[in-house]
Parts: C-alpha cells; structure tokens; sequence
C-alpha cells in the first residue's frame, strides 16, 4: 500500500475538523471487576469464539479465544486469565483498563505509550465513532519543547506505513497551544464509514504493537 506520513503545518479552521475530545487521565488503576473483563471480548471488532477448553488458572472450561494479527490470545470468561504472547496479554490488560475507567479501549493502549516517552504530554485520545464516522486519532504536546519523540514517531510510521490499512499522519495543530495529533489523514470526507473506521481502529493496535517493538532499536532516540 503506498502511503506516506507527513508533518503538515495548518491550524484547525472549519468547522468540519472535529475538536480532539480531552481526555483528563485519572489515576490508573489495576483492578478490573470480572464484569469489566467479560465485556472486553465482547467489544472487539475481532472475531472470537469460545471453546470447550480448559482455563489453566482455575480448570472451568469458558475460554474465549481472539485473533490479532494471526497471534491467539486466551481469555478465560470466570477468572480472566489470559494466555498468549506477553504483549498481547498487555494489550488486553490496557484495553480492560481502560475499560474500567470508561474510555476508548482502541486508542487507549497507543495513548498510554505516547503518555510514556518522554518529554511528551498526552492531551486527547478517540477510538473514533461509527455511529458518527468520525476517526480515532492520539493528541498530544511536547511538554521539552523538543523534537525527538517527533523523530522516533515518524520513523516508526515509516517502518510499518505498508502494514497499515489507513495512511496515517502527524499533524501539528494550534488550538489555543501547540499540540500534535496522530490520526489517519483527512480524506475531505465529513463522515466516514463503519469500514473505514474498523480499519483505523486495526491499525491503531498494530502501531502499538509496533512501537512497543522498536523503543528497543538502535535507532530509537533515547535522549
Ligand atoms: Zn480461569
């Protein structure tokens, strides 16, 4: 797929740019209710099926298997206990953080990685809405006033631009300050369709997944 990312220079003007929907960060917290956890499965756009499988933690046989990216991720419906690669399984236990704390379980886990390089404040975050057909994107500053974070962004969206289903871009916007935001690029469209948003939404765990990999290359800034 041919796509590029750019860094465009414009100041949000019509009235057709959605405003990024702040997004305060409360307190994380670690304990998740097993309500919460059943319904994480449960709002993936993913395929998944329960199999009359064994749960290695607690022996009942309500296991919920889910595809990503053609890994299996293992969840167990009566005690929660997820078998399957170790990012995956951080993954689910974002997306059933987030869950608790009732925000987007698509672009929380991306939000929550930008959130943690430094020097880097995030300041919105949206799953996108399908009713609406309005995108996911990740807002954020640069609380160092610095580039790198730009640097390793960008490098990173070059990297896996051909994985990617939507063409993303890091725009930097001005709305009462300085701020960028990652969202997939404006194709002039008002709405958009239930696909198109499923798409970026894909595309918003394999960024993830992506970035998680590449903070530990050679040519990912550290300081
Ligand atoms: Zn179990």
């Amino acid at each position: 797929m041919g796509v590029s990312h750019t860094l465009l220079l414009e100041t949000p003007t019509g009235a057709e740019q959605s405003a990024p929907v702040c997004l305060l960060w409360g307190p994380t917290t670690n304990t998740v209710s097993l309500a919460a956890s059943r319904s994480i499965l449960r709002g993936f756009n993913m395929d998944f099926e329960t199999e009359t499988d064994t749960c290695d933690s607690c022996g009942n046989h309500a296991v919920v298997v889910r595809a990503i990216e053609g890994d299996a991720i293992r969840e167990c419906e009566v005690c929660g206990n997820l078998e399957g690669p170790a990012d995956l399984i951080e993954l689910l236990e974002l997306q059933r953080e987030a869950d608790g704390l009732g925000v987007s379980i698509d672009s929380f886990p991306l939000a929550q990685f930008i959130e943690g390089l430094p020097g880097v404040r995030i300041i919105g975050d949206s799953g996108g809405d399908k009713r609406q057909g309005t995108m996911p994107f990740v807002a954020f500053e640069l609380a160092d006033h610095r580039t790198w974070q730009l640097e390793n962004l960008g490098q990173a969206l070059r990297l896996m631009r051909a994985e990617l289903e939507c063409e993303w871009s890091l725009e930097f916007t001005y709305d009462f300050q300085m701020a960028f935001e990652l969202h997939p690029r404006h194709d002039g469209k008002a709405k958009h369709s239930t696909e198109q948003v499923l798409a970026a939404r894909r595309d918003l765990t394999k960024i993830w997944r992506r970035l998680n990999t590449y903070r530990g290359l050679s040519w990912w800034k550290q300081e």
